[in-house]
């Protein structure tokens, strides 16, 4: 298949996956069951028929209402199909290769709901971030790279938690959040050890962006304000999964 190809359909299925993560990132922090629950109106609890879960469309021939109750839909949800399409979309670009394409994209929508959480609710899930790394070891055997990426994932944890501790008993408050570790050894057993230093790259590059834009709105950033770590980590395993580690 053409890369154009294989965009084309692993963005199509990413709109797909998309509205399955967007409702996922609403019930999963409410601890709402996930699975078995149809998709229904938040406000009115009418279910919802076939023509009004389009990913994207239906949200837009909506006008971004329920149809009965007029109650506003969230624009979080036409937001990460369009991102899961997008994820599809670059990982078919990305590589030619099928299955080098498909393994991107389960990383990518892995990725991207646990970046969504993360930056609304401060908690990286042990449900989201242990599929990484159990993805990311699968994905390591399948490219013949064997025991690489268990070695990989350790090391990513036992890095991030003596991070964590470190500060914890430098500064006596705890400076990152219980999830990051198992986070951090998903990426390793992605990207490998060697490219875990471009990933807490890439994560600070985000973070310092942040604060320099949150600068420009509110003109205070204290110490003591609260960041999730999850989102800038999550772009850099995706960038580093991408591009390789960054040389110098
Ligand atoms: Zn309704």
């Amino acid at each position: 298949m053409t890369p154009l190809t294989t965009a084309a359909v692993l963005g199509g299925l990413g709109l797909i996956i998309g509205s399955f993560l967007a409702a996922v990132s609403v019930r999963l922090p409410q601890g709402v069951d996930v699975v078995s629950r149809p998709s229904q109106c938040m406000g009115c609890e009418r279910p919802l028929r076939p023509w009004e879960l389009v990913p994207v469309f239906s949200w837009l021939a909506l006008r971004a209402r329920c149809a009965r109750c007029g109650v506003r839909i969230s624009a979080r949800y036409p937001a990460v199909e369009a991102a899961a399409g997008l994820v599809g979309g670059w990982a078919g670009l990305a590589f030619g290769d099928w299955t080098l394409a498909a393994i991107t994209a389960v990383l990518g929508w892995q990725l991207l709901l646990i970046a969504v959480i993360d930056a609304e609710h401060m908690v990286l899930p042990d449900v989201l971030t242990w599929p990484l790394i159990g993805t990311g070891l699968a994905a390591s055997v399948l490219l013949g790279q064997g025991w690489h990426g268990v070695l990989s994932a350790g090391i990513g944890f036992a890095a991030l938690w003596l991070v964590a501790w470190g500060y914890r008993a430098a500064r006596g408050r705890q400076g990152l959040g219980g999830g990051d570790p198992f986070l951090f050894a998903g990426a390793g057993a992605w990207v490998g050890w060697q490219g875990l230093p471009s990933v807490l790259l890439w994560a600070c590059a985000l973070g310092f962006s942040l604060v320099i834009a949150r600068l420009a709105v509110r003109r205070s950033v204290s110490s003591t304000d609260r960041m999730p770590f999850g989102p800038g980590l999550a772009l850099g395993v995706w960038l580093t999964w991408l591009i390789g580690p960054l040389g110098f």
